[in-house]
């Protein structure tokens, strides 16, 4: 059910091994990883997930996908969707709907949309956290570090993936050999070691920060344009976290990496859209 392959990438004059999680099944990407713990296993008494997070999510994607083929309810709350986005559904949210998830617009944000999630929990409700911020998620993530141990050791590599809530780089670090290198894209680096914490603490991965600061989602013209680069170069990365991670790849000048390519793309249709608006290209 898992298992991609790793293929060379020449980015300007350098050469970097990529780990092509964006070309798994059913779903792609790190939230492959994630969720296959709930992929693999038989739930009887589970009839139904609910989520919360952004209307474009990439892990709202996902567990979409994941319902529609284990045939559970999936009720997602999200804050306020925006009309052109009604009227005009694209992306991650359009497949979503495809796949049957039934969105609650809330007022709720932050910790008390959280809690409040968390409240719904019953026998027949399965809780998953935004993101896939969850323990579960180590088994899928292990079997990524299985994969590629002995190929880093064997080519002197260590390993870089961008981070979010940080729970692919905790797990890859756990169980890797070799050192794993991330950048925060949605917090700063404190954020990330929060995150760790509450995983279990242990061995973490380096952080290495980016060339400046970002705001998680919003729009920035050099982002673009280091994505457009890769783009040309021959692989689709993510436009939200993959441009901040080359960036950062690029501007620390680190070499003898695989970087893991953790899928995401569905999810550029909507950022293009809104960089098209906005800068016009
Ligand atoms: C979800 C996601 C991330 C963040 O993963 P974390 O485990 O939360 O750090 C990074 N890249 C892509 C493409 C994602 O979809």
């Amino acid at each position: 059910m898992l298992s991609s392959p790793i293929t060379p990438f020449i980015f300007k004059q350098n050469f970097y091994h990529i780990k092509r999680d964006d070309l798994l099944k059913p779903f792609e990407g790190n939230k492959a990883r994630k969720f296959y713990y709930f992929l693999k296993r038989d739930f009887p008494e589970i009839k139904r997930v609910i989520s919360f997070g952004s209307n474009q999510s990439n892990a709202m994607y996902s567990l979409s996908k994941l319902c529609k083929i284990k045939g559970w309810e999936f009720i997602y709350y999200t804050n306020h969707i925006p009309s052109f986005l009604k009227q005009n559904p694209h992306g991650n949210y359009f497949e979503a709907l495809k796949n049957g998830i039934k969105i609650v617009e809330s007022d709720l944000r932050g910790d008390k949309l959280r809690e409040f999630v968390l409240g719904l929990k019953d026998k027949n409700t399965l809780i998953i956290e935004e993101g896939g911020r969850i323990k579960e998620s180590e088994e899928g993530i292990k079997i990524l570090a299985d994969e590629i141990n002995e190929y880093c050791i064997k080519h002197n590599l260590k390993v870089f993936l961008p981070s979010g809530t940080g729970t692919t780089a905790y797990f890859l670090s756990k169980h890797l050999d070799v050192e794993v290198i991330t950048v925060p894209c949605v917090g700063d680096s404190e954020y990330l070691k929060k995150q760790w914490s509450f995983l279990g603490g242990g061995k973490i991965p380096a952080i290495v920060e980016p060339k400046r600061k970002y705001y998680f989602g919003k729009l920035y013209k050099n982002l673009y344009d280091v994505w457009l680069e890769l783009k040309n170069a021959g692989i689709e990365f993510d436009l939200l976290y993959d441009a901040i991670g080359w960036e950062t790849l690029l501007y620390h000048n680190l070499q003898n990496i695989l970087y893991i390519h953790q899928g995401g793309v569905l999810g550029n249709i909507s950022m293009v859209k809104r960089y098209k608006r906005k800068f016009g290209y």
